[in-house]
């Protein structure tokens, strides 16, 4: 499938998921052609809703090992933060220090339906979190402070525009 990248400002970014519930060969393929656009775009994290799916369901990349991550939920956070540069498919050319917990516990089912535990930290439990944040309609951007949504305002302003351009044009995706 030939995705076109949602770009903040779609309200499909906004939307809450739904869960997937048929595990069969075309959410296989679909996962493989969301690796490609992710790396294409050289991203370390793509969701569903950012190809315009709204469905709970992203792939990741931490350098280490390739995650396709159905169904998620985080079952615990550490009370440490620590902070990291975020950046975003669909908030391109901004980039902000963002403070999120340093390690989590997850669960969620591999492509195969299956059941996977595990507790993430670092770099991997900061892609985690944020692929999902999207699931749930929440952008980076909305743990930024007052003062440095301000200095980006007008950035944000025209991606606005150019996502709300790109809803019109394609609608949302169904699976
Ligand atoms: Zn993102």
């Amino acid at each position: 499938m030939n995705f076109t990248v949602r770009i903040i400002g779609d309200p499909i970014l906004r939307k809450t998921t739904k869960d997937i519930e048929k595990f069969d060969d075309s959410l296989k393929e679909l996962i493989q052609d969301m690796f490609d656009e992710m790396y294409k775009s050289d991203g370390v994290g793509l969701a569903a809703p950012q190809v315009g799916i709204s469905r709970s369901f992203f792939v990741m990349d931490d350098g280490i090992e390739k995650r396709a991550v159905i169904n998620p939920k985080i079952l615990n956070f550490s009370e440490e933060e620590i902070i990291y540069e975020e950046g975003c498919l669909s908030i391109p050319e901004i980039f902000a220090e963002i403070s999120r917990p340093r390690k989590i516990s997850v669960e969620y089912q591999n492509p195969e339906g299956k059941k996977i535990k595990e507790d993430l930290d670092e770099y991997t439990a900061r892609i985690f979190q944020h692929e999902f944040d999207h699931l749930k309609g929440r952008l980076f951007t909305d743990k930024l402070s007052v003062v440095s949504k301000a200095r980006i305002k007008k950035d944000l302003l025209k991606l606005n525009k150019e996502g709300q351009k790109i809803f019109k044009e394609h609608g949302e995706l169904e699976i």
